[in-house]
């Protein structure tokens, strides 16, 4: 089989969320957007659930719906970008709580949805999404007469314990739901992380879960590994790949592994990424193509089957770094090619 293995381990996911949960003054969700950060929102949020997680946030009503289907009754399953054109019967059938971000969204959520549960967001600084101060003091009786179960924002600079923005964010939550006696939440994984005054009633972490940066001292989640199909020896001034970008100096052996930037394995991430063989680690030669790399295994003594190319040598993390993005955007670039794997063992 040429199609390359992510393993996902629902008991890291599982104990990350124990210590997020440990970490944060009172309640503590489960981010679970983008299908659970392009990890599987079927298995996660189930294995997430078993651990005792029932509150949800997804962003869309779609994202919400399935997640319904998924976990049953049971859980409150908040919806980020609120209640957009379309979203009425989604939001009714499947009974989730938009997070109400604009003067709009409000008079469609009291017009259409009157007497249902729904949360509101305020903007803070961010300039994201939510509720402008200014707007907050003209709707803010109106709001609140409707019973909103939850008051959110969101921190832009969470991952810089420093950032001046934080406390500023902070100061104008709680200045704008002062003496306002609703459950109130701030903290995504990196506000967990700057300390109880950021935690309020709930806490959001969805990062940290997937055992990321910001988070730290918390467990790898996923170890990629990817099938060689062929071997070859090339002589010194061959080159390799796309472009003969890459020409070699020396003789070489050459393994082509199937995997590339269909599966999120971008062009940028070449240069400094490498591909494992146990505790060895074998350098990309040449442009990274779709569906196939070229890998220089001349330090093997041996023909792997397969490389990997995510574990604890080189987690998402690093490999983000070194392609100029962040953890994110790597795990939710994999793409639907890899055959998921999901266990309760370490790996
Ligand atoms: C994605 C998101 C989160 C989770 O953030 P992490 O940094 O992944 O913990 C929380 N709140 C909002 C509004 C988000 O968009």
């Amino acid at each position: 089989m040429a199609t390359a293995t992510a393993t996902i381990d629902l008991n890291a996911i599982k104990q990350n969320w124990q210590k997020l949960r440990s970490m944060s003054r009172n309640d503590t969700a489960a981010v679970v957007k983008a299908n659970a950060y392009g990890l599987g929102i079927k298995q996660v949020a189930k294995a997430l659930y078993d651990e005792g997680a029932r509150l949800f946030f997804v962003a869309t009503a779609e994202e919400g719906a399935e997640l319904r289907s998924i976990l049953g009754k049971i859980p409150e399953i908040y919806i980020f970008s609120g209640h957009m054109v379309g979203d009425t019967e989604l939001i009714r059938n499947y009974n989730l709580i938009p997070l109400i971000n604009s003067i709009e969204q409000l008079s469609r959520q009291s017009q259409l949805l009157k007497e249902k549960k729904f949360g509101v967001q305020l903007d803070t600084g961010m300039n994201r999404l939510g509720i402008e101060p200014m707007e907050w003091e003209t709707v803010k009786e109106f709001t609140l007469s409707l019973n909103p179960v939850l008051i959110m924002s969101h921190l832009a600079c969470a991952d810089e314990p420093g950032h001046k923005m934080n406390t500023t964010q902070l100061n104008t939550f709680r200045t704008l739901t002062d003496k306002i006696n609703i459950k109130k939440s701030l903290a995504a994984t990196g506000g967990i992380l700057l300390g109880p005054e950021y935690h309020f009633d709930l806490t959001r972490p969805g990062i940290g879960i997937y055992g990321c940066s910001p988070m730290k001292n918390c467990l790898p989640v996923l170890k990629i590994e990817i099938p060689v199909i062929q071997i070859r020896d090339i002589k010194s001034g061959e080159t390799v790949g796309y472009g003969n970008t890459w020409t070699s100096t020396s003789k070489k052996r050459i393994a082509t592994i199937s995997a590339g930037y269909a599966d999120g394995i971008f062009r940028v991430v070449g240069q400094r990424t490498k591909l494992y063989f146990k505790e060895i680690g074998c350098p990309i030669v040449g442009r990274i193509s779709m569906d196939l790399i070229g890998v220089d295994i001349t330090r093997l003594n041996m023909d792997p089957d397969k490389l990997e190319l995510i574990n604890s040598l080189q987690t998402i993390d690093k490999i983000a770094e070194g392609a100029g993005t962040i953890g994110y955007e790597f795990l939710t670039s994999l793409g639907h090619r890899y055959n998921r794997k999901y266990t309760s063992e370490t790996v």
